[in-house]
């Protein structure tokens, strides 16, 4: 239920047809049907496991804006190291980003992950796909691509098996983020492990 009371269904009553149409057409349920893993020990995701990227566009849209301009209004300056990175302020977005700095600030031997970060707001669909990235809606940050992985990377199809899974992300950094309610990429099957994101309704935990 939304502040005007109007609602969102859990499910958009569509039949999905394969995995990668559930990434292309998901609804409320679909978004939920993985548990995200939050504050646990970091391991490799089992074949499929994607724990938060599946994107209901129109519940992001409605959330955080369906054009670049609307998005663009809600967004403010966070002091990322020293770089001024644009980020969502709805949902307190941007202050939990703070939250996730202010905390790594205390380990400067993890400022080499850190920093530069490759990038927070920038409307785009998923390369090679006609889904909206969570950057689209500047609710989205990836760290130093020095230290990235990504299955992209490896030359795979989508939802091949055998993806080989790669991360240099200390747990530090990753425990940081999910303790301020993002999601990390590296927890994945298709890993993208310089990614978070902000999804206060998947991850939350004590670590
Ligand atoms: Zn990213």
């Amino acid at each position: 239920m939304w502040k005007d009371a109007s609602r969102t269904p859990l499910s958009g009553g569509h039949r999905f047809t394969s995995l990668s149409d559930r990434l292309d057409r998901p609804d409320l349920n679909e978004m939920l049907r993985q548990p995200y893993p939050g504050c646990t020990p970091l391991h490799p995701p089992a074949y499929a496991e994607d724990p938060g990227r599946a994107r209901p566009a129109s519940f992001f849209g409605r959330m955080y804006g369906t054009s670049p301009a609307a998005v663009r209004a809600h967004l403010v300056k966070v002091n990322w190291f020293g770089q001024e990175l644009p980020f969502s302020r709805v949902n307190g977005a941007n202050l939990a980003l703070e939250a996730v700095a202010h905390d790594l600030a205390a380990r400067p031997e993890l400022k080499r992950y850190l920093t530069p970060s490759a990038g927070t707001y920038l409307w785009r669909v998923v390369a090679g796909s006609e889904r909206q990235s969570a950057h689209s809606w500047g609710v989205a940050i990836d760290l130093n691509t020095r230290y990235s992985d990504s299955w992209q990377w490896e030359g795979h199809q989508e939802f091949a098996r055998g993806i080989g899974y790669r991360n240099r992300m200390p747990q530090a950094v990753v425990w940081a983020f999910e303790r301020h309610g993002f999601v990390w990429g590296g927890r994945w099957y298709h890993h993208d492990t310089m990614h978070f994101e902000f999804r206060p309704e998947l991850s939350f935990g004590r670590c």
